[in-house]
């Protein structure tokens, strides 16, 4: 009866009660092939418990009643405290450390991205805050004893919103502070001024971006005399009393509206500094590189959640009585997003094995430095584009907000703009090579062997990436980069996919180029066929 209900209707049922994990093949592959096959059937519950039609329905009602600045706290729809509660139940924010804030053995990256790649297809603004609470305890862990007292708050599966100092509290989120009006990338132009005060320092100052501003603390940089230093800044002072921040108000932003990114002034504000004095973004960078990491985890997750859609609707959408998946140009069109998708969460994944291997291994270690701002480039700047095309595939619905495209695609270009926009992550793939030149040499040959010789693969890369330690560098890096992050899809792709999608994804990635827009890439029936049928299995 429901296929006649259809059929008269001629519109896709509500993609909803989906398993997110049971119906994409590639995601259940290439976790086998990073290590953590073992979580299949946690992976798979997680899957269904995230694809109900209530979590969807959560996430439209967390963006469409955004958060509030009253004073001190911010008031959010509930909706939102329960997607905080749920990804803090599951450690999203700190399953990769152990108690003395040291990494938690392997698996512990592959599976805890497998599950945000899933969050990420449900609701991204809460995210914020878990990602980086997760990626404090990076930089945190320079401060043995701070980290110490903080682990117990930090590591705690409680989700508690409570306007308290952390000490008193079952669990803690911490945000962080840099941008300024007068610098964001260029973090040294900071006029914060921390001065010493005795066992502590006093902070006053601003910070133009601030998200998630009802953290319990923040790091933040800011200027000490010996220059600028990274430093713990709690909500509220030893004494119990509120600390000296004052919000002036929450960004009025394109997407990511369930999130709460304020203004705030800084007054004699009670701070712990974190690692040596002068070294301040070093440390903090400690932090970045994971915020990063989760910024091309989530952006594949958008792009995975933007590509079921279109899918979906291609399977139950008519036109001239022929399903739109069976239409020649659409199954092109649905093949190289699926593509891209494939090559997307392969290349994340395989990223994430890097840190899981790197406290044991320098040369995964080498990788995680040199790929991070590779395939945050890549993979964050790729998505708000591939998930416009899945919302024309879904003709005039796609631009509805019932469909949920719209959300993402407003939703997808911060990813690419905070943690370093895409020409900071070019030039600081540049500094990777230029600092160790010879283990970036290792990375990309074995990255070539990886591949296993698709044809024409070594050439590409080898022309692209030609200019990067000459005089043209900076402004031939996009394009390096680019081919660097397809050459890590394509390895990746050839240890979790079948072979011949590694090869079509360097052919047409690489060799060939498949221009500006999705859909035009010369693939065959059999890989158009492929690649449809394992991207969503029903
Ligand atoms: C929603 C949202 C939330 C945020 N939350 C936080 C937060 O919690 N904490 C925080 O500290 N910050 C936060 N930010 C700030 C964000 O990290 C910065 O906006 C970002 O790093 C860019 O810095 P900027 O805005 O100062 O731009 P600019 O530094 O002015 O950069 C402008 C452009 O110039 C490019 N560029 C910079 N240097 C070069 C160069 N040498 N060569 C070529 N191109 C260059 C950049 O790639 C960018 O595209 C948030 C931003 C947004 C949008």
């Amino acid at each position: 009866m429901a296929a006649d209900t259809d059929d008269l209707s001629n519109q896709a049922p509500p993609y909803a009660d989906v398993d997110l994990f049971g119906s994409d093949l590639p995601l259940q592959e290439a976790v086998a092939a990073n290590g953590a096959g073992a979580e299949a059937a946690a992976l798979a519950a997680f899957g269904r418990h995230w694809g109900t039609a209530a979590k969807f329905e959560q996430a439209r009602l967390a963006n469409d009643n955004p958060p509030v600045l009253r004073g001190d706290v911010i008031d959010f729809h509930p909706a939102y405290h329960g997607f905080m509660a749920d990804s803090v139940k599951v450690g999203l924010h700190a399953s990769t450390w152990r108690a003395d804030a040291t990494a938690a053995p392997a698996p512990a990256e592959v599976a805890r991205a497998a599950r945000y790649l899933m969050v990420a297809q449900v609701e991204n603004g809460h995210m914020c805050p878990i990602t980086m609470t997760r990626a404090a305890v990076a930089a945190l862990a320079v401060e043995p004893a701070l980290a110490t007292a903080l682990m117990p708050k930090i590591g705690s599966r409680d989700y508690d919103p409570s306007f308290r100092p952390w000490p008193q509290k079952s669990g803690m989120t911490v945000g962080m502070g840099m941008t300024e009006k007068q610098g964001g990338t260029d973090v040294r132009r900071n006029s914060t001024r921390a001065d010493p005060a005795g066992d502590h320092h006093r902070i006053t100052g601003h910070k133009w971006f601030m998200s998630a501003p009802m953290c319990d603390a923040f790091l933040v940089l800011a200027q000490a005399p010996s220059g600028l230093s990274c430093f713990f800044l709690p909500r509220f002072r030893p004494d119990g009393a509120v600390n000296g921040l004052n919000f002036l108000r929450l960004k009025d932003k394109l997407g990511n509206r369930s999130n709460a990114s304020s203004e705030v002034e800084f007054t004699d504000a009670y701070a712990l500094r974190v690692g040596e004095e002068g070294r301040g973004i070093r440390t903090i960078l400690q932090m970045v590189q994971l915020t990063r990491l989760d910024c091309a985890i989530s952006s594949a997750g958008m792009m995975r959640a933007a590509l079921a859609r279109a899918l979906h609707n291609s399977r139950h959408r008519s036109v001239f009585q022929k399903r739109l998946i069976d239409q020649p140009m659409m199954r092109a069109v649905l093949a190289d997003l699926a593509l891209e998708v494939e090559g997307a969460v392969a290349a994340v994944l395989r990223l994430c094995r890097s840190f899981d291997l790197a406290a044991s291994d320098p040369m995964e270690a080498a990788r995680a430095r040199l790929l991070t701002p590779t395939i945050k480039y890549w993979v964050c700047k790729t998505a708000p584009a591939l998930i416009y095309e899945a919302m024309e595939c879904l003709g005039g619905n796609g631009y509805v907000e019932d469909y949920v495209l719209a959300r993402l695609y407003r939703e997808a270009p911060v990813n690419a703009i905070w943690e370093g926009s895409g020409n900071v992550m070019g030039l600081d793939v540049l500094r990777a090579i230029g600092r160790d030149g010879e283990a970036s040499r290792v990375i990309i040959e074995a990255l070539l062997r990886e591949t296993r010789d698709v044809p024409g693969v070594g050439e590409a890369v080898t022309r692209a990436l030609k200019h990067l330690d000459d005089a043209q560098a900076e402004a031939q890096a996009r394009g390096a980069v680019e081919a660097l992050a397809h050459l890590a899809a394509t390895a990746a792709l050839a240890a979790s996919a079948p072979a011949r999608l590694a090869e079509a994804f360097a052919r047409t990635r690489l060799v060939e180029g498949r221009g500006g827009i999705f859909g035009a890439s010369r693939l065959g029936d059999d890989e158009i066929t492929t690649l449809i049928e394992r991207a969503l299995l029903t």
